[in-house]
């Protein structure tokens, strides 16, 4: 009984997850209630991939404790934190009104009368233009490098590490997603839908949940794809740059899904990442950088 319900769940948890998160996400924006409905849903799809993490894991040795469940968590809230307190102070500055006069519908090239699905899948390819670029470039720039690091230092994949960024770079990160979506006047209902559907998306990148997906993969970065990503083998470790989608790795030629073998379970970078969140912090500014990860990777495997 329990193989043929781990079966089932093998296909269809991944897009149930994702499914359930935005339909409820959707129904809070209905209602005039996004931050409420989203946060249910946010905290329900967390507990259901806790949950099958356990019962049905991809690698056990992920199972592991790794001691840094405290600085995943912080590296979350401050992440998150800064995002919003820039939205807000935005507000407060005046940022909004300043940048309000270019997505006026008048001065804007977006297509307001498209339906709205139409409307966020070409908010979702265009800002994940920005994203796919902002990922690439802080694997192959040592400056930016050093900010991603943080994020590549884990040693197993969980839903708790999947916000574990350095918050210089999230900002960074956001600010460049936004401004192109800013330039183009899209709505704010498509930056709304984009950043439902990447909070979701990236809770279920880093799942160690053994999901089939599938054709999904060859559309959406699943976990399956975000695997290869976190490889120590450069080979495999610089690909997969796409947040949300996979389009722009195929079309720039770093899509990487070998599905016949397994991803490998030791994972992290070679340069040594203090284990503290304020030391993390402070990574960035304080090495000099043994660039193992980061870089081109022809450049790096003919140093070898
Ligand atoms: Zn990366
Ligand atoms: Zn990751």
């Amino acid at each position: 009984m329990k193989t043929i319900i781990a079966k089932i769940l093998c296909y269809t948890a991944w897009p149930a997850l994702l499914a359930f998160g935005l339909v409820l996400s959707g129904i809070g924006m209905v209602l005039g209630k996004p931050l409420l409905f989203f946060n249910i849903a946010y905290f329900t799809v967390i507990t259901a991939i806790l949950l099958l993490e356990r019962f049905m894991p991809f690698e056990y040795q992920w199972q592991e404790h790794d001691h840094e469940t405290p600085a995943h968590l912080l590296h979350t809230l401050s992440s998150k934190g800064t995002v919003q307190g820039l939205l807000l102070f935005g507000g407060i500055i005046g940022l909004t009104e300043l940048i309000t006069p270019v997505s006026v519908p008048s001065a804007s090239i977006w297509p307001r009368e498209w339906p709205m699905f139409l409307q966020v899948i070409l908010g979702l390819i265009s800002a994940e233009f920005m994203l796919y670029w902002a990922h690439r470039l802080a694997h192959e720039h040592d400056l930016i490098w050093r900010f991603h690091a943080v994020h590549h230092s884990v040693k197993k994949l969980w839903v708790i590490n999947t916000g574990r960024f350095h918050f210089l770079e999230s900002t960074f990160k956001i600010v460049f997603a936004l401004s192109l979506l800013v330039v183009l006047g899209a709505p704010f209902e498509v930056v709304q839908w984009i950043s439902v559907f990447t909070a979701f998306i990236g809770l279920l990148t880093h799942c160690n949940i053994d999901v089939k997906t599938g054709f999904l993969s060859y559309i959406f970065n699943t976990p399956n794809l975000h695997r290869w990503h976190h490889s120590m083998d450069l080979r495999e470790g610089n690909k997969n740059y796409g947040e949300n989608l996979v389009l722009w790795d195929m079309l720039f030629g770093t899509y990487f899904n070998e599905h016949w073998r397994r991803p490998p379970a030791e994972i992290g970078i070679h340069d040594y990442m203090p284990p503290r969140f304020l030391d993390q912090i402070l990574y960035p500014f304080r090495r000099a950088h043994y660039q193992e990860m980061g870089g081109d990777p022809a450049r790096k495997e003919s140093s070898l």
